[in-house]
């Protein structure tokens, strides 16, 4: 049996929207664009949605959209894909790593105010894994010292604290549609924003600085081309039209993986908070500091299932060691963690079949390897 990491759920009518679109001419800037804002703003239940081509170009404009720049200092985890980090570096800003609490892995929020300066800025939280971070902590040190709030609800599109959404409780934050996420748009990401100006600022960067009443070609700003085509956008339509179905076929994936591995000895199934709404990005289990992860990943792959270490951390990686001098033990409970997670095969579709493949070759695999 062959099993993938992550795939895409998609029908006929995500083939069906984007091949209206190609029976038009208007493939950018058009109304496709609008209707997936619309329905992203109103699912996530913010005043506005700016759609653009990555999750990684909505970070930036955020970054951009609060001046953050050369210096200023942004609060953030190390545990989480690259991008969270990297979108501070653009700008010359300096990321501020603070280590993860270690049921959520999200950032620790009892370990950020002791590295608040003058010149922090900003909080950039990361929803890990669709498990939303500690937001209300967060807000109340942000408003305390002045800070901006840019939630990075890449992995979390529909998670829920107290039944309010993840991305209702940042200044901004971000979603993202590359194929892995729940829902995707081929490549793609948005920002939301209750914010009039950073909902115009970024509208305007991510079109070469236009304004919204300017001609073509007169710009107002530095800007770039951060723009999402019309076939992702129309893809994206379908996509947020099923959103709640997939995201709770995507629940009942989980639930499913959890009554599977339970019993495996060494094996730590993801932490859910009581109090949150999971939206369930990836299934990452935790192995026990016996077990050698490295040749379980192998004997899994060998057996056809997709598997990775989820994730490295972003200090210990090449390029942050060489600018900032980051080494090994500077975020214990991170490395701890990175050293040990493996995720396993998730995605919308998976059929009980291949939850129980994964936990017979996972068990084989902690029988005879450990
Ligand atoms: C996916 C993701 C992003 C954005 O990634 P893109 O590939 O640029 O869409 C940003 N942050 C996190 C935490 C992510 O998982």
């Amino acid at each position: 049996m062959k099993i993938p990491l992550a795939q895409p759920y998609i029908g006929e009518e995500e083939i069906r929207e984007v091949l209206s679109v190609l029976r038009t001419p208007t493939l950018s800037i058009g109304p496709k664009l609008d209707e997936f804002e619309k329905l992203v703003a109103q699912y996530v239940g913010a005043k506005h949605a700016i759609a653009v081509n990555s999750g990684t170009s909505a970070l930036h404009l955020c970054i951009r959209s609060f001046n953050i720049a050369d210096g200023d200092e942004v609060i953030t985890t190390p545990f989480s894909f690259v991008a969270s980090a990297n979108c501070i570096l653009f700008e010359r800003a300096k990321p501020v790593f603070v280590d993860i609490d270690p049921d959520t892995l999200c950032i620790h929020p009892d370990k950020i105010e002791e590295m608040v300066t003058q010149r922090t800025k900003a909080i950039l939280p990361v929803h890990v894994f669709g498990h939303p971070a500690d937001m209300e902590a967060i807000k109340r040190i942000a408003g305390k010292y002045n800070l901006v709030v840019i939630e990075d609800a890449c992995e979390a599109i529909g998670a829920e604290i107290k039944g309010r959404k993840a991305g209702t409780f940042g200044d901004a934050a971000t979603f993202a549609f590359y194929p892995n996420k729940q829902i995707t748009t081929g490549e793609g990401g948005v920002i939301v924003t209750d914010d009039d100006r950073v909902a115009e600022l970024c509208r305007s960067m991510r079109s070469q600085g236009r304004a919204s009443d300017g001609g073509w070609l007169y710009h107002e700003r530095l800007g770039y081309n951060y723009r999402m085509p019309e076939l992702s956008a129309a893809l994206g339509v379908a996509q947020m039209r099923k959103l709640t179905k997939i995201l709770a076929m995507r629940q009942r994936v989980a639930d499913q993986y959890n009554e599977r591995l339970k019993d495996i000895p060494g094996v730590q199934l993801p932490y859910q908070d009581r109090r949150v709404k999971m939206s369930w990005f990836v299934y990452v289990i935790r192995l026990a500091p016996h077990i050698n992860r490295e040749k379980i990943i192998s004997s899994l792959t060998e057996a056809g299932i997709g598997c990775k270490p989820y994730f490295p951390a972003i200090h210990l990686q090449p390029f942050y060691v060489a600018e900032f001098g980051y080494k090994e033990g500077d975020f214990p409970i991170t490395e701890e963690v990175a050293s040990q997670t493996v995720a396993l095969p998730f995605y919308t579709s998976m059929t009980g079949l291949e939850i129980d493949y994964v936990g017979t070759k996972l068990e084989e695999a902690i029988r005879t390897l450990s």
